[in-house]
């Protein structure tokens, strides 16, 4: 693993603040390589916001932006979120 990178369990906490669901467990598929994968075994990379990134072809899955107020999440290369209800 990159130094700079983490598992999807590390964002736990933020994503729980949007998601009222346990999203480590959620499955996403990849709109790049169609793989899936639970969301806490997803690259996470820090920087000056958040990019989680698939394992299997390093497609930006997820990109996360938050300031003291407000929190933006894009989900652009998300084909679908599965989520246990
Ligand atoms: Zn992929």
């Amino acid at each position: 693993m990159d130094r700079l990178m983490v598992d999807g369990n590390a964002v736990a906490g933020l994503l729980q603040e949007v998601f009222a669901v346990e999203i480590t467990t959620a499955i996403g598929t990849c709109n790049t390589c169609g793989a899936t994968d639970a969301v806490g075994a997803l690259h996470v990379f820090r920087g000056a916001g958040i990019v989680m990134r698939c394992p299997h072809c390093d497609n930006a899955l997820v990109t996360i932006v938050k300031d003291d107020t407000r929190l933006w999440i894009g989900f652009a290369g998300v084909r679908t979120l599965q989520v246990t209800v």
